[in-house]
């Protein structure tokens, strides 16, 4: 008998994923949990029913969410981690020697502890990494709280709903904001261009409202996600994505990686008309080419 896994990502296109096996299924204070093994995507990491990561194509989202800010950040010495409970972010963060701390605000306990178990190549910074301080607790209570100011913030969030929804919103970016250096810049995942386009251009009006000088998006496929191209959107203080790329001396780039590298990094921002044509609309709050 076949076992699948269903996630539906309209109330007509679901993504279907032959499983092999069940590792895991709980509930913590947050969210349903569940590891299923399948055949295609290797280990997949559910919360809600909906596919967090999967082993076979983590890779490119966690390397799409860090290296484009890390690379373009002077100094990225202190970096904060909004969720990314999984490890994926924070793994790829401290591949880069230059960060001196890695603060990882995580809603889920339960997300880090079955991560470390399950997906231990992606947690592998949780557990060995001392410069990765973890924190647990609601990032907006944190943000808000937060004494601290930070090179480059990262939000690795759940879909905007639930605890994740004020994490898409203005008083947050704009909390944020005030917890970066002059030059600072904060990275969030932006959903799918193909869904979730009215998402990104609010994303775009509150960052620029809130004062960030540079606001762009960039794609990367990624396969088990809706519509199968996923976002983030970058936003600067001061750097230009692409203008301000190379400007600093070389610290070179991170070993060992499989998706990201200079080209994909200037291509990732080139965006598709539809998409240009929506955002477009937004920019009267200043957004220089
Ligand atoms: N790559 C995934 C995606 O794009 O949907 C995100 C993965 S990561 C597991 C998302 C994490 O955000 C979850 O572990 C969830 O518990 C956490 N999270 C949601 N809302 C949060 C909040 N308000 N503060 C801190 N963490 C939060």
């Amino acid at each position: 008998m076949e076992l699948w896994y269903k996630e539906y990502h309209t109330p007509d296109v679901a993504l279907c994923l032959k499983v092999k096996e069940t590792l895991f299924s709980g509930r913590s204070a947050y969210q349903d949990i569940q590891v299923i093994d399948t055949w295609e995507f290797g280990r997949v990491l559910l919360l809600d029913g909906l596919v967090m990561i999967s082993q076979r194509d983590e890779f490119i989202y966690h390397e799409m969410m860090t290296h484009p800010a890390m690379c373009l950040h002077p100094t990225a010495g202190k970096c904060l981690i909004i969720g990314g409970g999984d490890g994926g972010t924070a793994r790829e963060i401290t591949r880069h020697d230059r960060p001196s701390r890695v603060t990882l605000c995580e809603i889920d306990s339960q997300v880090i502890e079955i991560s470390k178990r399950f997906f231990p190549e992606v947690a592998c910074a949780l557990e060995h990494d001392p410069r990765v301080e973890i924190v647990v607790g609601d990032g907006v209570e944190y943000i808000t709280r937060c004494q601290d100011i930070f090179d480059c913030i990262f939000v690795d969030s759940t879909d905007p709903v639930g605890p994740a929804k004020a994490l898409f919103q203005e008083d947050f970016f704009r909390k944020c904001h005030g917890a970066l250096k002059i030059d600072g810049i904060l990275v969030a995942q932006s959903e799918s261009p193909t869904y979730h386009l009215d998402l990104m251009c609010r994303m775009k009006r509150s960052l620029l409202t809130v004062g960030f000088t540079h606001v762009y998006f960039y794609f990367a496929p990624i396969p088990t996600y809706p519509g199968s191209v996923w976002s983030w959107v970058m936003a600067s203080k001061r750097y230009h994505p692409i203008l301000d790329l190379g400007k600093f001396e070389r610290h070179g780039w991170p070993e060992g990686l499989r998706y990201y590298n200079p080209e994909v990094h200037k291509a990732s921002f080139a965006m598709p008309e539809y998409v240009r044509q929506a955002l477009e609309g937004h920019d009267d709050l200043h957004n220089p080419g």
